[in-house]
C-alpha cells in the first residue's frame, strides 16, 4: 500500500444494505448486472449531457460505449465504460455513503421488501452494492472526465473500502468484480449476453461482450407506435423503471403544437411510498433529440405525478441546457403544462374505459391525486374529477357521477367520514339521507375530508360535511319519509318538554359542548354529535389528532349535541328528569359519550366505564 492509500469505514446505513445483500439475497442475483449496466449508461447520458454544456478536452476521442469482459479462468467480470467517471472526493461519496436518507426503520422494511423482490434495491439508490450478490472483492477504477488524476476503490463488503490513486486509466469507470465461489457462472458469456438481452437491451449506447456488440441502440419512444411491440414497451417499462413486474397503464404519445413532444409514460404496478420507504425520487427522464438531459427530472411534471416511470424527448429543448437552468426555462414550463394535462386527461379516460382496472390504479395510486389537489391550485379542480368515493349507492364513486344522481332542489355534495360503510350506515349521520334517498359519499380516510374541505365545491356545487350543525337538507318526494318525520306527532316529546330537557343535558355536560338542540335530522339515534364550528368538523378533528399524534389534542371544535324528541330513549329521559336526577345525569352522559365515539371522538374511558357499570347495576335491581 502507498502512502496515499486511504481506508474508510462505510456509512451505517451502507453497512445495513450491503449486510441485506450479502447474506440476505439469494434470490435473483442476475439483476446485479443490470445495476452495473444502468449506472455505467447513466455515466454515459451524464458525459455526453455535460460534453455538450462545456466542451470536454480529456479524452474527447474515446468513443462512448459499454465493454464486458469475462475472465472465466480467474472468475472475474469486468464492465468498463467511457462516462463521466469519478474524482476521488465522487468516489468516497457515491460509494461509500448512501443518498436515501431513510431512517433505521426504513432500511429495515427495505431489506424485507428487498428478500421478497431484490428489484426494489434498485429503486432506492443502492443498485452498486448488489454486486456483492456474486462478488467477493470488488474493485473500481475510475478517472473524472475533467482528466484528473485516477484512482482506485476496493472492498470485500466487509466495514470497509480502500481508495488509492491508479495511474494510465482512460476517461470512464472499470469495475471489476472478483466472483464469488457460487457465482462463477457470471464469468461466462452467455450468461451476460442473456442477462443483457433480459434486462438492458434498451440501452442508448453500445454494449460489447468480448468484442461483440449485443444490443441495438434505440430509443423506443421515437418510434412509431404500431412499429412497437407489447414486449418491447414492457421490456422499456422494465429498464426505465428498474422494474420487475409489468406496467398497469402506458401512454405513449407526441405532439407538435404548442410544443414539439415525444413521450412514453407509465404508472406501475406498485406505490412503495405507501409501503413505507419513503418518498421517492420522479420516475420521468428527461431527453432532447435522444440525450439525457435531466434523469429522475422534477421539473417536468409535478411532484405529485412522481410515481410515473418514463422518458420525455422534446426537440425545442436547447440541447446544451444545464439542469440548473431548467427550472427556470419558460418551455420547460409549458412542457411541465401540456405533460400534466395529457396524463389527466388519460387518467380520465381510462377511469371511463375500464372502471374495474381504475380501481386498482386508485386504491394504489389515489394518495397521490388527492396530495395534488391539496398542493397543487392550478390542477385542483381537474384533478377533482378523478377522485374515487365509497358512497350510499355505489362504491367508486365519482363527484361528476355524484352530481348526476343528485335530487331536485340539490345543491350540495354530502359526504361523511367514518372508519368504515358499516360504521357510517349504522350511525346517526346518515339517517336522514336513507330516509330522503339523498346520496352521501362515505370517506373513509382521515386525508379525505382535508382534501374535500380543501377542494370546497365542485363544478358550482357546495361541498358538505354531514356532520355539520347547520346542514340543511333538501325536501325530498322519492324517500319514504312518513308525515312529520319518523315518529308520529304523538310519538314525539312536546316542544315544551324537550325544550326543559335540552336545557337539563346542556347543564349536565356543561362546557363539553357548545349547544344542547332538538334535532330535524335523526330519525332513529337518540343524540349525535354535529359540529357548529365551520370549519373543524369532527372528522377534520380526528386528522389533526391522527397526523399530530396526540390522542388528547387540547384543540377542539365547538360541538352541539342534537336529542331526538322522537326517541324512546330520549323520552323516558326525560321522564327520568324528574324521578330520579341521578340516574338520569348519568344516562345522559352516557348519551353524550356514545355520541361522541359516534363521531369518532375520544372519551374517558375509564369514567365511561365505571358509570356504565352504574347503569347496569341500576337495570339489573330493576328486573
Ligand atoms: P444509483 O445509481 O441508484 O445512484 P448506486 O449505488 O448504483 O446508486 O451508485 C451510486 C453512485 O455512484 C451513482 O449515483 C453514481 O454517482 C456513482 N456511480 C456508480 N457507478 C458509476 C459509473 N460506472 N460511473 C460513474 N459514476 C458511477
Amino acid at each position: 500500500m502507498t502512502e496515499q492509500t486511504i481506508t474508510r469505514e462505510f456509512q451505517a446505513e451502507t453497512r445495513k444494505v450491503l449486510d441485506i445483500v450479502i447474506h440476505s439475497l439469494y434470490t435473483e442475483r442476475d439483476i446485479f448486472v443490470r445495476e452495473l449496466i444502468s449506472n455505467s449508461a447513466d455515466a454515459l447520458e451524464k458525459f455526453r449531457h455535460q460534453s455538450l454544456v462545456e466542451k470536454a478536452e480529456f479524452d474527447a476521442h474515446v468513443p462512448l460505449e459499454i465493454t464486458i469482459d469475462c475472465d472465466d479462468k480467474r472468475h472475474t467480470l469486468t464492465i468498463t465504460d467511457t462516462g463521466i467517471g469519478m474524482t476521488r472526493e465522487e468516489l468516497e461519496v457515491n460509494l461509500g455513503t448512501i443518498a436515501h436518507s431513510g431512517s433505521g426503520e426504513f432500511w429495515t422494511r427495505l431489506a424485507e421488501a428487498a428478500r421478497k423482490d431484490v428489484s426494489i434495491i434498485g429503486q432506492f439508490g443502492v443498485g452498486f452494492y448488489s454486486a456483492f450478490m456474486a462478488a467477493k472483492k470488488i474493485r473500481v477504477q475510475t478517472r473524472s472526465w475533467d482528466g484528473g488524476e485516477g484512482h482506485e476503490w476496493e472492498s470485500d463488503g466487509g466495514g470497509t473500502y480502500t481508495i488509492r490513486p491508479c495511474e494510465g486509466l482512460h476517461r470512464g469507470t472499470k469495475v471489476i468484480l472478483e466472483l464469488k465461489d457460487d457465482a462463477h457462472e457470471y464469468a461466462s458469456k452467455f450468461t451476460i449476453e442473456r442477462i443483457i438481452k433480459q434486462y438492458s437491451s434498451f440501452v442508448p449506447f453500445p454494449i460489447i461482450v468480448e468484442g461483440k456488440k449485443v444490443n441495438t441502440v434505440q430509443a423506443i419512444w421515437s418510434r412509431s407506435k404500431n412499429e412497437i411491440s407489447e414486449e418491447e414497451y414492457t421490456e422499456f417499462y422494465k429498464y426505465i423503471g428498474n422494474a420487475v413486474d409489468d406496467p398497469l397503464y402506458r401512454l405513449h404519445f407526441s405532439t407538435d403544437a404548442p410544443l414539439s413532444i415525444n413521450a412514453l409514460l407509465y404508472v406501475p404496478r406498485e406505490n412503495f411510498e405507501v409501503l413505507g420507504m419513503g418518498r421517492m425520487q420522479p420516475g420521468v427522464n428527461l431527453y432532447c433529440q435522444k440525450v439525457l438531459i435531466d434523469q429522475h427530472s422534477e421539473n417536468i411534471l409535478p411532484e405529485w405525478l412522481r410515481f410515473l416511470k418514463g422518458v420525455v424527448d422534446s426537440e425545442d429543448l436547447p440541447l446544451n441546457i444545464s439542469r440548473q437552468a431548467l427550472q427556470d426555462n419558460a418551455l420547460v414550463h409549458k412542457l411541465r403544462k401540456v405533460l400534466t394535462r395529457r396524463c389527466i386527461k388519460f387518467l380520465n379516460e381510462q377511469a371511463a374505459e375500464d372502471p374495474e382496472k381504475y380501481r386498482t390504479f386508485w386504491e394504489t395510486f389515489g394518495i397521490f391525486i388527492k396530495e395534488g389537489i391539496t398542493t397543487d391550485f392550478e390542477y385542483r379542480d381537474d384533478l377533482a374529477g378523478l377522485l374515487r368515493f365509497a358512497s350510499s349507492k355505489g362504491d367508486l364513486v365519482s363527484l361528476p357521477q355524484y352530481i348526476e344522481r343528485m335530487k331536485e332542489g340539490q345543491d350540495t355534495i354530502y359526504y361523511i367520514n367514518g372508519p368504515s360503510r358499516e360504521a357510517l350506515e349504522m350511525g346517526p349521520y346518515v339517517e336522514l339521507f336513507r330516509q330522503r334517498d339523498i346520496e352521501i359519499l362515505f370517506t373513509l380516510e382521515p386525508i379525505d375530508d382535508f382534501v374535500l374541505n380543501h377542494l370546497g365545491e365542485f363544478q358550482g356545487k357546495k361541498l358538505v360535511s354531514a356532520d355539520r350543525a347547520d346542514l340543511k337538507l333538501p325536501e325530498t318526494t322519492t324517500g319514504q319519509e312518513k308525515d312529520g318525520g319518523a315518529a308520529g306527532p304523538g310519538e314525539s316529546l312536546p316542544a315544551e318538554e324537550a325544550g326543559a330537557l335540552c336545557t337539563f343535558i346542556k347543564d349536565a355536560l356543561g362546557d363539553r359542548v357548545n349547544e344542547v338542540i332538538i334535532s330535524t335530522r335523526l330519525v332513529d339515534s337518540p343524540a349525535m354529535i354535529v359540529t357548529a364550528d365551520g370549519y373543524l368538523t369532527s372528522s377534520m378533528e380526528r386528522v389533526l389528532r391522527a397526523t399530530s399524534g396526540d390522542e388528547h389534542l387540547a384543540m377542539s371544535g365547538k360541538k352541539n349535541l342534537e336529542i331526538n324528541p322522537a326517541s324512546s330513549l330520549i323520552r323516558k329521559l326525560s321522564a327520568l328528569r324528574d324521578s330520579d336526577q341521578d340516574f338520569a345525569r348519568d344516562v345522559t352522559e352516557q348519551i353524550y359519550d356514545n355520541a361522541m365515539i359516534q363521531a369518532g371522538l375520544p372519551v374517558d374511558s375509564q369514567k365511561m366505564v365505571s358509570r356504565n357499570y352504574r347503569i347496569l347495576e341500576r337495570m339489573a335491581e330493576e328486573l
